[in-house]
């Protein structure tokens, strides 16, 4: 009984052990399943296993053999613009936003067009728009203010600084027009239209450049218009050009006019509203040239030719 009991577990395990007998029809393993028999699911060996490939930017860690991925993606490494490159990917050298453009700032007194950002530069620097030193300041860059050395001399013009108007009391002393400015000039005759005039003098009073100007005019009346002046007879009191001046009038009046002198000229103004009456320069014998006048005693292209004191 015993021995049949062994028989019969040995016939078992023997139909165990051999199974169906089939002929496997096996499949190549993969990354995640070994080596399998398609009809009976026997197995042999392990997987292969995935074939890893690292991640980079634009795509995450992936198996070559069965594309499985894990994780993510690393993404670029960007490195800013610039001026003149584009973003750019210190990995895998993709670029992504455009270069950036220089921004410029314009150039100035020291300093070429420079760009703010990457200091490139373009052309030069303009340099020092220099002004001469006044007796308010010193030479002065118009542009950029910079000053170099020491504040000047006044700048005297009509003895007066046209800076600080500062008076040239020294200048006016020894101007030559100055000294000869004082005393009483007398004229000859001149005409004026129909009429003819004499002026008798014209004073220059004092000696500090701004004086009282006095007048005496003594008038001739030509003579074509002796017809309209019937009292005017006889032998004509002056012959100028072959024409005949008479005696018409006369008189002493004084001018409420003041004067000033400037480098080349004798300038008339009326005592209380400053209006230019009349303008002289000095010709080299003393004499006074009378280059403008408003007055018919001051009569433009005239001469005070004789100094009386
Ligand atoms: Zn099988
Ligand atoms: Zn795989
Ligand atoms: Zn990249
Ligand atoms: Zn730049
Ligand atoms: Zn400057
Ligand atoms: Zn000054």
């Amino acid at each position: 009984m015993k021995k049949s009991l062994v028989m019969i577990m040995a016939f078992i395990m023997a139909m165990l052990l051999c199974g169906c007998r089939c002929d496997h029809v096996w499949e190549n393993a993969t990354c995640t399943a070994p080596k399998t028999c398609k009809e009976c699911g026997a197995t042999e060996g392990e997987p292969s296993g995935h074939k890893w490939q690292d991640a980079d930017c634009t795509t995450p860690k992936t198996c070559t053999i069965c594309k499985k991925t894990e994780g993510e993606a690393l993404g670029h490494s960007w490195k800013d613009a610039t001026c003149t490159t584009p973003q750019l990917c210190e990995v895998c050298d993709a670029t992504g936003d455009e270069a950036l453009g220089h921004t410029w700032e314009d150039a100035d007194c020291t300093h070429p067009k420079t760009c703010t950002v990457c200091k490139e530069t373009e052309g030069k620097a303009l340099g020092h728009s220099w002004e001469d030193a006044t007796c308010q300041s010193p030479k002065k860059c118009k542009a950029c203010d910079l000053t170099e050395g020491e504040k000047g001399d006044h700048s005297y013009v009509s003895f007066v600084c046209e800076h600080c108007g500062d008076e040239d009391t020294e200048g006016m002393k020894t101007s030559p027009l100055h000294s000869f400015v004082k005393g009483r000039y007398e004229t000859e005759y001149f005409q004026n239209g129909d009429y003819a005039y004499r002026i008798v003098s014209v004073d220059f009073l004092e000696d500090n450049g701004y004086g009282e100007m006095g007048g005496t005019s003594v008038t001739y009346t030509l003579d074509p218009l002796d017809s309209i002046n019937p009292g005017i007879e006889g032998n004509p009191d002056k012959v100028i050009n072959g024409k005949n001046y008479y005696w018409s009038g006369g008189g002493a009046a004084y001018q409420p006019w003041d004067y000033y002198l400037t480098e080349t000229e004798i300038v008339i103004t009326h005592e209380t509203t400053g209006a230019v009456v009349g303008r002289f320069t000095l010709n080299s014998d003393g004499s006074l040239y009378c280059t403008y006048g408003n007055d018919y005693r001051i009569v433009t292209g005239y001469t005070y030719t004789r100094k009386v004191y």
